[in-house]
């Protein structure tokens, strides 16, 4: 779980999270690939002869192991305690903080993060666990939360929500928000994330969309003076990790496709010096890393869900990603 809050540098921690297999993968012979062990221990295996089950051969097995590992049946509320519970409670805190989700597109990024309204995720269930605190806490003080649903596409960023004006809610003015309203500001905002007439990718695979939620606590000591503290919690649903390539809309998408890698790549190479312990963090690189430079690093929290699926079709993006999240542990 989270370091000690007050540690001056907290590391990254690297959950990964395999999502059921789909209907439509089972029917085209799709067999799992992906096993997960004592919650932590990733198994991958590469099989070959895809086509023909008969001569189906096993080739080898791959071990991972991360700070936990969610097999397909893990809720949306085990996900979310787990990864995000802590860092609600210290945005209340005054701290900042931020989870990822990083995969391939199909790997469950969205229902991790946004969910379904039978079950919603991370951002549906941190805001909802946020105003609960809020509530507990509202005879110390007055609170204000501050909450925006942005989506960086091709290294423009735009607001989801309410495009213009940042949504606020205000706890003291009622401020009941329930569950459900929270998931279908979301859902609505997830609606206006930009789609894709592509042949693979149905929805938003290129748009990272970023909720950003800003905690404003304002009290007064005993001599009247005003005591006042901000925390900022991102919840990030990053573009797919796949390579522009993988898609033959190369030639139409080379430009987005170049951005998008600009945005993620930003972050890696963000996340690459935070580990090395540079004085220069490269974050004015990209529109994501922008967004993200007060909430990265330092005495942030910095959370990373690796998405994937079992699907032995999807066994190379499945590898990246579980590379990409090894690398990632190191910090
Ligand atoms: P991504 O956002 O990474 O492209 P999605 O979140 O849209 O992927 O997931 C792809 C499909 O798999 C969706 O139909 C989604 O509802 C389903 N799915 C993903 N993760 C889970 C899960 N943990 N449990 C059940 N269904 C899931
Ligand atoms: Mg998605």
């Amino acid at each position: 779980k989270m370091e000690s809050l007050d540690a001056s540098v907290s590391r990254i921690l690297v959950f990964v999270r395999l999502r059921p297999m789909g209907k439509k993968e089972r029917e085209n012979g799709a067999r799992c690939c992906v096993k997960i062990l004592n919650k932590r221990d990733v198994y991958l295996t590469e099989f070959t002869n895809e086509n023909d089950y008969l001569r189906l051969k096993r080739l080898r097995v791959r071990h991972f192991t991360f700070d936990s590992s969610f097999p397909e049946t893990t809720t949306q509320q085990e996900v979310y305690s787990t990864t995000t519970g802590d860092l609600v409670e210290a945005v209340l805190e005054g701290r900042n903080g931020s989870v990822f989700c990083y995969g391939a597109t199909g790997a469950g990024k969205t229902y991790t993060m946004l969910g379904t309204m039978e079950n919603p995720g991370v951002m549906v269930l941190a805001i909802k666990d946020l105003f609960a605190k809020v509530r507990q806490r509202s005879l110390d003080g007055n609170h204000v939360v501050h909450l925006s649903y942005l989506e960086v596409y091709n290294e423009t960023v735009r607001d989801l929500l309410s495009p213009g004006r940042p949504l606020i809610l205000r706890e003291d003015k009622q401020g009941i928000v329930a569950a459900d309203e929270v998931m279908a500001l979301l859902q609505r905002g997830n609606q206006n994330r930009t789609t894709e007439p592509t042949r693979c990718n149905e929805t938003s695979s290129r748009s990272h969309a970023i909720l950003q939620v800003i905690v404003e606590y304002k009290t007064r000591d005993t001599s009247m003076n005003i005591i006042s503290r901000v925390g900022k919690l991102s919840l990030i649903d990053l573009a797919g990790s796949e390579r522009a390539l993988a898609t033959d809309q190369r030639t139409l998408r080379s430009l987005e496709g170049a951005n998008i890698n600009r945005s993620l790549l930003a972050l890696s190479s963000c996340i690459n010096a935070l580990v090395e312990g540079k004085k220069h963090i490269p974050y004015r690189n990209s529109k994501l890393t922008q967004l993200l430079k007060d909430s990265l690093g330092g005495s942030c929290n910095t959370v990373m869900i690796a998405n994937i699926s079992p699907s032995s079709q999807s066994f190379g993006e499945t590898q990246n990603t579980l590379h990409w999240a090894d690398r990632a542990k190191e910090i």
